[in-house]
């Protein structure tokens, strides 16, 4: 095969290759699967039956690229709304989940050599699109002693005329880390000195266990090189469904939408409707399902912390735990592996969010506390066991 050479720079995400590989060991034995993050939970009734009406109704074509008007209208007013800013909804475009986002706006933005700075540990597929569309990526640790939370002093000393892009990503995955508004604040200014563009990930901003969700756009300074990445998947339990969406400079979202032309034509318009409905109806279900994922963490954070050679911080926002388990003398990647062959218990190596997540494992608790109880005591075994 005579592939593009930017083939061999296209990373993944590995949550979806163990996944496979846990299934596949299912038929052998029971699989508690601790690696996937998408909520356990179905979508709200009320959201699923808006789209079967939405069929009904003929929301079975194509739509605008930049998305259905009455949608990008119920976001810009939602997502103001959660953010404390005045949007305007031809800033929003709808795409098919919010990973499009990540792709368009660093299509849109960098160009052959230009740096982009991002989290690491952090979401894989930036490294992974940076390097893949011709950028270089740089990535900046995240410290377990800084609760992982993305030091803007270091990130100061990254940041070079080169630089094009900074992503964060707050409640971040896979550390659970929460930037603080001060954080934010040297932030935006770090990139407002050096006239670089933020993409703010902030897909977990409702999955937050304490206090109120801080955006970056709270600072109007950087509004003009601020694009926000947020969508319904872990929100409102609609992974499968395919919605998400940017916000964004009105002249940016017209770019944005142009690629989304040349992509994908437009985000599923039955989906759309469906989104409405759960921008605007009732909360009762997420509002469970937030409460629950809460109880998870704190059971699950305990049951890790008492682990020989685990130690845990505890997530403030999103549903992953990433305990440090250098502490157990075995290589987190054995480690990871080891957990799901021997006992049937799914997770993730720390290095699969890249190579400074060395050293930890990615535990998605996104699922019921009677299988993560389940899934405790076996780890514990097999550490004790070695
Ligand atoms: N950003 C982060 C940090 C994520 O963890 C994910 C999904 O796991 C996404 C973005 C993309 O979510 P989706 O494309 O389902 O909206």
């Amino acid at each position: 095969m005579r592939l593009a050479d930017r083939m061999s720079r296209l990373g993944t995400e590995t949550a979806f290759d163990c996944l496979c590989r846990a299934k596949a060991l299912e038929c052998k034995m029971d699989v508690v699967h601790l690696e996937i993050g998408e909520p356990d939970f179905d979508t709200p009734k009320h959201i699923r039956e808006a789209a079967k009406k939405a069929i009904d109704e003929g929301y079975t074509h194509y739509g605008p690229s930049a998305g259905l008007p009455e949608l990008r209208a119920a976001v810009a007013k939602y997502a103001g709304a959660l953010r404390g800013v005045h949007i305007n909804p031809d800033q929003v475009v709808i795409t098919p989940g919010g990973k499009p986002v990540m792709a368009f706006a660093i299509m849109a933005l960098v160009e052959e050599d230009d740096e982009v700075i991002y989290p690491n540990p952090g979401f894989p597929i930036y490294e992974s699109l940076i390097g893949y569309m011709g950028g270089t990526p740089v990535p900046i640790r995240l410290h377990e002693e800084h609760d992982f939370r993305l030091d803007a002093e270091e990130l100061a000393t990254k940041v070079n005329p080169r630089t094009k892009l900074i992503v964060i990503n707050s409640p971040q995955n896979p550390t659970g880390g929460v930037l603080t508004r001060e954080d934010l604040r040297l932030i935006a200014d770090t990139a407002l000195k050096h006239n670089v563009w933020i993409l703010a990930d902030e897909i977990y901003a409702e999955i937050l266990y304490e206090g109120r969700f801080e955006s970056i756009s709270q600072f109007p300074e950087i509004h003009e090189r601020l694009i926000i990445l947020d969508g319904f998947s872990k929100t409102f339990a609609m992974t499968g469904w395919r919605v998400g969406y940017g916000i964004m400079p009105v002249q940016m979202a017209e770019k944005l939408a142009r690629i989304q032309t040349n992509m994908n034509s437009c985000t599923s318009t039955f989906s759309q409707r469906a989104c409405i409905e759960a921008l605007t109806g009732p909360r009762t279900e997420i509002d469970q399902m937030l409460g629950e994922f809460k109880k998870r963490r704190d059971f699950i954070v305990k049951g890790l912390s008492e682990i020989p050679g685990f130690r845990c911080k505890l997530p403030q926002g999103a549903f992953y735990a990433f305990p440090n388990v250098e502490g157990t003398g075995i290589d987190c990647e054995v480690l990871a592996r080891r957990i799901l062959d021997e006992k049937g218990v799914a997770c993730l190596a720390g290095t699969c969010f890249g190579k400074y997540g060395d050293g930890f494992l990615r535990f998605s608790y996104a699922n019921s506390v009677e299988n993560i109880a389940k899934a405790l005591p076996r780890i514990r075994e097999l550490v004790e066991k070695k």
